[in-house]
């Protein structure tokens, strides 16, 4: 996916645990588990990585999908919490572990192009300052760009 060369383990996802728990997110929500919203979720844990749309709609299934399928469970993903959108790589990184829809802050590496979701105060400290100026904040997201801990070393 990306050209460099450093080592990058990724820590293995229990694809069918994350979906089971998806399912049942969805479920609790009152929403439907379509095959679609399955389908790009799955693409999006097994990878561990930002995927943009189009290398989804490619990878969806033997035929590739419409992409009116892909971008209607992306948002739909991305409303519940199960997926983030990372505005300045237009690409998608599945979120499994938090129960709804919440702010992110994601270290992004230039090298390998990986992403790491963490936990930041600075989305907390901009909403709060926003809300100051009277804005109805509907989600923060921090987008930290660099290089991660093994393509530093
Ligand atoms: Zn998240
Ligand atoms: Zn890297």
């Amino acid at each position: 996916m990306s050209a460099c060369t450093h080592d990058h383990a990724h820590p293995t996802v229990d694809v069918a645990a994350a979906l089971a728990h998806a399912e049942a997110l969805c479920g609790a929500l009152g929403h439907r588990w379509t095959e679609p919203r399955r389908r790009v979720l799955e693409l999006l844990v097994e990878s561990g990585e930002p995927v943009k749309a189009y290398d989804l709609m490619a990878a969806y299934g033997e035929e590739g999908a419409k992409p009116a399928t892909v971008y209607r469970a992306l948002e739909f993903l991305e409303k519940v919490g199960l997926v983030h959108r990372i505005v300045s790589l237009s690409a998608f990184q599945a979120c499994i572990g938090h129960d709804g829809a919440h702010g992110a802050a994601f270290l992004i590496c230039d090298c390998c192009g990986s992403a790491e979701e963490f936990e930041a105060a600075a989305g907390d400290q901009v909403s709060q300052a926003a809300q100051a100026h009277g804005f109805g904040v509907e989600r923060v997201m921090v987008e930290v760009h660099g290089r991660c801990k093994a393509c530093a070393a």
